[in-house]
């Protein structure tokens, strides 16, 4: 099964698609854990994806596509893949559909006002790369595999709002897209992450 999650940052994304790619047997590919490896790295992608991500822009659409393009191609995507956070522009829905084809696409809705707040309290682990929010925290350890957590530079809040601005300017149509290709399925993200995850494989057809 190859899947696309789309939802605005802070949607709870990531989270959902480390679930759902585990339960069917996917690779879960995340573009923006991939550029910030790429950073952490100093790889020519990295030197190149750091300031457009530290400003809440866009990476540039030939660099973000030619990295999925390859990625796909590795032996764990054999049995299907989920894409979390790509596309994210037109450009690069048209570009994936020339060298794959998807079978569904999930939307996870969340209203802006919510979004804030969840992005302020997320922190990433260094380790495990899982994401949690402050307000579950017990610790300052990863409550998976007791790693470092840290807070994303882009997940301050001037970053945030030009985030918002671009997922509204530029990602948000990739809803009527996919609507009008018949492969959209709209999930509600305001809830527990547990009863998203039910509600997306629902979506999907699984139980
Ligand atoms: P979030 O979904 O919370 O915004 P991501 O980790 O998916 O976080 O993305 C972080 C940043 O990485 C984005 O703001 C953007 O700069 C860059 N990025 C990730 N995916 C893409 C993409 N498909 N196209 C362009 N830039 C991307
Ligand atoms: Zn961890």
């Amino acid at each position: 099964m190859k899947l696309i999650f789309l939802g605005p940052p802070g949607a709870g994304k990531g989270t959902q698609a480390v679930e759902i790619s585990k339960k069917l047997s996917i690779a879960h590919i995340s573009t923006g854990d991939m550029l910030r490896r790429a950073i952490q790295l100093g790889t020519p992608t990295g030197l190149e994806a750091k300031g457009y991500i530290d400003a809440g822009k866009l990476v540039p659409d030939e660099t973000v596509i030619a990295m999925v393009k390859e990625r796909i191609l590795e032996d764990d995507c054999k049995n299907g893949f989920l894409l979390d956070g790509f596309p994210r522009s037109v450009a690069q829905a048209d570009a994936l559909s020339s060298f794959t084809q998807i079978d569904c696409v999930v939307d996870i809705d969340v209203a802006d006002e919510k979004l804030l707040a969840r992005l302020t309290g997320r922190r990433v682990c260094k380790e495990c790369q899982g994401t949690f929010h402050i307000s579950s925290l017990v610790s300052e350890a990863c409550p998976v595999c007791g790693g470092t957590l840290y807070q994303r530079d882009d997940d301050k809040p001037e970053t945030i709002k030009n985030r918002l601005n671009v997922y509204h300017a530029q990602t948000a149509q990739l809803i009527e897209y996919y609507q009008t290709r018949g492969l959209l399925k709209e999930v509600d993200g305001d809830k527990a992450p547990g009863d998203v995850t039910q509600a997306v494989l629902a979506a999907l057809g699984c139980k």
